[in-house]
């Protein structure tokens, strides 16, 4: 790959060079180049801490070719490695010496020339940031090459982790045109990574959301453990902490899992789907809490092997989960295990790497990071499905309940209706019997009155009868009485009235009876005047407020109406006369109208004794009573 354009000479001086069985790296000047030294890498165990002079002395049969699985795995015991390099070119060419693992604790960097000490540079990431000679989140040792000379180069590993060492050769150009894509890449991935964090964070405050918070521990944390195996954190956030370095990777790595059983446990809804995967995966995340406190305590190679162990153990049992729910037909298991699968992949490429398992030309976190970019962004999905799931069975549940409310209102005002209905009904069946109950009382009134009437008029004539005559005297008597206002009798009988009957029959005699009477209420205008009968053929009137030539005038006026009638019966004319006896005083006393009954009746008596068909009114003296008969 990159070797494309490097033209590599590999020379083996067996004579005219002191290392006689190595290979030697021949380089030529053009100017932008990489190169992957790992070829040309001699290596040899430190026995007794050796110095570089001891090591210098070392014959070529004490130094191994380093082929690519040797040192990939980690916690090996402090070694060294060598490589020459030979510039061809007539002109000085300068080179940067890069690691592509940021995680080496100690490297001392012995560079010779023709067998001089050019320089000494120690980096690593147990010294702080600011000290290495090229700021950059690789470890890079720039340096110049003498044309035709040969340089070699004694670099002294010593670190906990993983002592794998890519290590590369660059121009100047290509290692500034690498950095750049390489920072885009690096920047890409963490930015998405923490987007994703963030944002489901967001989601977690505002939702209080169980399944988003633990998704966005699990993510932020996973960033930065990312930021932190990329050298980057090391760089930009604790640059002057170098003993963070492995103290985040151990802390990071349970956190991570811890946060990944919780997000599991919820999204796969196991509280509903098997009682004792939740239990496992309970227990697992409390393991893996405790261990967020007990790897820093331990060796830093141990906690590797711990959190390798435990990543690679979790991944199987979350996979397993997901894998038999979404055997049962669990939707989102399914995603779930798709996800999880890319994860599962890269982590299992990745733990076996570093472990020493199987080897690649890769680095070690690349199917890490793909595994894990991929499940990150397929889990995000898994997340938005599960909550618009919810969100739709929420909504379900709302409409449901607002037509039940709907129901209901419409039940109430059905309910309403009817008893507005009922009211209606009885108000007016209320209605209907109050007319007649109305109706009942006023013909109860109307008999009433009609009984009271039939109690005071004549059954006969249609005039008053005597009883009402009585009460009437008494009252207009005590009225006359207050006001001091003359009252009126009049006594009046029908002269001869026997023989009336006699010669045509009683039923003659009523009638006259009743044409007589009807006369009287005709001839009286005042209302409160008032005819009765008083008795057979006689009645007797009272003019309330009429002296005595009053009196006078309506008895002669009556007599003569009488006397001037035609009365016939069967066609025979009866002459017919009546006698009027009038008596008219003011009232003085409670027995008074008595008195003034008794004087009209005297008078009567005295006109019936001077001839009949006359008026008379009552003197005191027998002898002196006027006959105002004027015919
Ligand atoms: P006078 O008064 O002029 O002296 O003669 P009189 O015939 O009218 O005398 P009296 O008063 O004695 O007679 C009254 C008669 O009137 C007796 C009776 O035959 C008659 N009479 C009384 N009440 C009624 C009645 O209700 N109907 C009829 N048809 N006649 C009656
Ligand atoms: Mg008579
Ligand atoms: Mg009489």
């Amino acid at each position: 790959m990159k070797q494309i354009n490097l033209i590599l000479v590999i020379l083996t001086l067996l004579l005219s060079y002191p290392l006689k069985s190595e290979t030697l790296l021949a380089l030529s000047g053009d100017s932008d180049k990489s190169l992957r030294i790992s070829p040309w890498l001699y290596y040899t165990f430190e026995s007794e801490s050796e110095g570089i002079e001891q090591i210098r002395k070392f014959s070529t049969t004490q130094w191994d070719r380093l082929s690519l699985g040797d040192n990939n795995h980690i916690a090996l015991k402090p070694f060294w490695i060598k490589f020459s390099i030979y510039n061809a070119e007539p002109q000085t060419i300068n080179r940067l010496l890069s690691l592509g693992n940021p995680h080496i604790d100690k490297l001392d960097i012995y560079h010779f020339a023709q067998n001089v000490l050019v320089n000494h540079t120690q980096v690593g990431d147990t010294f702080p940031f600011h000290q290495r000679p090229v700021i950059n989140n690789l470890f890079i040792y720039p340096f110049e090459l003498a044309p035709e000379i040969v340089n070699t180069f004694y670099i002294r590993v010593d670190t906990e982790g993983s002592a794998n060492l890519p290590l590369s050769l660059w121009s100047p150009n290509a290692f500034a045109q690498h950095t750049e894509a390489s920072a885009l890449s690096k920047g890409f991935q963490l930015g998405a990574l923490a987007a994703i964090g963030f944002f489901s964070l967001c989601i977690a405050i505002t939702s209080r959301s169980f399944s988003y918070s633990y998704y966005a521990g699990y993510v932020l944390s996973v960033t930065l453990l990312v930021a932190t195996l990329q050298g980057l954190a090391f760089r930009f956030i604790w640059p002057d902490w170098p003993m963070l370095q492995h103290l985040m990777i151990t802390t990071l790595v349970p956190l991570s899992i811890f946060f990944a059983i919780l997000f599991t446990e919820k999204v796969l809804l196991l509280k509903y789907h098997s009682l004792p995967m939740l239990r496992l995966c309970r227990y697992s995340s409390a393991a893996a809490l405790l261990l967020v406190f007990i790897t820093p305590m331990l060796d830093y190679s141990q906690a590797q092997y711990i959190n390798i162990f435990s990543v690679l153990l979790v991944t199987t049992l979350l996979m397993g989960i997901a894998s038999i729910l979404a055997i049962r037909g669990h939707k989102l298991a399914r995603l779930y295990t798709l996800a999880w699968s890319g994860m599962l992949i890269g982590s299992f490429i990745t733990g076996s790497s570093y472990l020493g398992l199987i080897t690649l030309p890769i680095k070690h976190l690349t199917p890490l990071m793909v595994g894990l970019t991929f499940e990150i962004i397929f889990m995000a999905s898994i997340l938005a499905i599960r909550y618009n799931d919810e969100r739709k069975l929420k909504l379900q549940t709302q409409q449901e309940a607002l037509l039940q409310s709907q129901r209901i209102r419409k039940t109430k005002e059905e309910a309403l209706l009817i008893e507005a209905n009922s009211n209606e009904k009885l108000e007016q069946m209320v209605q209907e019997r109050t007319l007649e109950l109305e109706i009942a009382l006023r013909e109860l009134n109307e008999a009433n009155q009609k009984l009271t009437e039939q109690a005071t008029t004549d059954s006969l004539t249609g005039v008053k009868n005597r009883a009402a005559f009585d009460k009437r005297l008494q009252a207009e008597g005590r009225l006359s009485r207050r006001q001091q206002t003359p009252m009126a009798i009049l006594m009046l009988d029908i002269d001869r009235f026997k023989s009336i009957n006699d010669n045509y029959g009683h039923l003659a005699g009523d009638q006259i009876l009743r044409f007589i009477a009807q006369t009287l209420k005709e001839k009286l205008k005042r209302p409160a005047d008032l005819v009765s009968r008083f008795g057979g053929e006689e009645f007797a009137i009272i003019l309330p407020n009429t002296d005595q030539p009053g009196a006078v005038q309506v008895a002669e006026q009556i007599r003569k109406t009488i006397y001037d009638l035609p009365i016939s019966w069967e066609n025979i004319d009866i002459p017919l006369t009546i006698s009027i006896g009038v008596s008219s005083e003011i009232m003085q006393s409670e027995t008074q109208p008595t008195k003034l009954l008794e004087q009209a009746d005297k008078a009567l008596y005295r006109a019936k004794n001077d001839g009949r068909n006359r008026v008379m009114v009552y003197t005191p003296e027998p002898q002196k009573e006027i006959d105002h008969t004027q015919s």
